[in-house]
């Protein structure tokens, strides 16, 4: 036992060094992670900065997937990616969908994560060392900020938030999840932006001129809790049966229709989890702060 928590601790470690090839579903997560990271508070930066990995060179966005990657040495890291609903039900409850449905077990899913790894990085900064790898739950909540935002990680049980449906995007064979975690993207960088900056500048400027007077509101959370990942499940829930399940049924060809309908969902999807990634470091590391002096 001791012997195996060594070598995971060895493998875990060494995963922390490697650095991250862009391929499928990175790129949505590094520009939510990027519009997150220059929206930090002097003291988040500060924080950020110092429970990064050396390898990341102060850069959130080249280990948002790190969560993805570590999914087979932390086998009980998998439910806490996403949060489906009962079949047709466009909304998320709680106390019904936050569960492995493997074990049945309550509590693990991506909202009860985000929740958890907010509270173990509350402990930053404080006296005593923290019994939690707080760089490990710097990028787990990095990570599951953004695949709360994805509309199909609160998909349907039953097809698996679309992971079961098989469409043809264009010409290629792929899977209906897979469309919204990546192929959307791509397909907006191939055709429209130079690179993943380009696409981050484009984000960042409806940022502060389309959607200007909505930012506050998406930054809040009622009852001045830390986090509040409970509406974006919600609001996932919602997106996925009106827009990503909607005209996507097996064998569906989705093609500039779909595309130029949901790409700006996608967008917007995008901007709010930077945004609400940023206002939750915030408050989590300015509250630290605050205490601390
Ligand atoms: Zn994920």
């Amino acid at each position: 036992m001791g012997c195996y928590r060594i070598q995971l601790v060895a493998i875990v470690s060494f995963m922390l060094l490697l650095p991250n090839t862009q391929g499928w579903g990175e790129e949505g997560h590094a520009i939510v992670c990027k519009i997150a990271q220059a929206r930090l508070s002097t003291a988040a930066a500060e924080a950020v900065k110092k429970l990064l990995p050396k390898s990341a060179n102060n850069d959130l966005s080249s280990k948002c997937s790190w969560a993805d990657n570590v999914r087979v040495v932390f086998p009980w890291s998998s439910p806490l990616h996403f949060a489906d609903t009962p079949d047709n039900v466009c909304k998320y409850k709680d106390t019904r969908d936050c569960l492995d449905h493997k074990t049945g077990t309550k509590g693990r899913c991506v909202v009860a994560a985000i929740t958890n790894y907010t509270n173990q990085l509350l402990d930053y900064g404080s006296e005593t060392k923290s019994k939690y790898n707080l760089t490990q739950s710097l990028l787990f909540l990095s990570h599951f900020m953004g695949d709360i935002h994805q509309p199909l990680h609160c998909g349907f049980v039953s097809d698996r938030g679309g992971n079961d449906i098989t469409v043809h995007w264009y010409k290629r064979k792929q899977n209906l999840h897979h469309v919204w975690d990546s192929s959307i993207i791509e397909t907006e960088l191939e055709r429209f932006y130079d690179d993943l900056d380009d696409f981050v500048d484009a984000i960042q400027k409806n940022i502060t001129k389309v959607w200007a007077d909505e930012v506050e509101e998406w930054e809040n959370c009622s009852n001045d809790d830390t986090s509040c990942p409970v509406p974006y499940a919600s609001e996932s829930a919602k997106d996925a049966c009106k827009w990503a399940y909607e005209g996507a049924t097996e064998d569906s060809v989705l093609e500039d229709d779909y595309f130029f309908s949901r790409f700006p969902i996608v967008n917007l999807r995008l901007a709010q989890g930077g945004v609400r990634l940023a206002a939750t470091l915030n408050r989590i590391f300015d509250t630290q702060f605050a205490m601390s002096v």
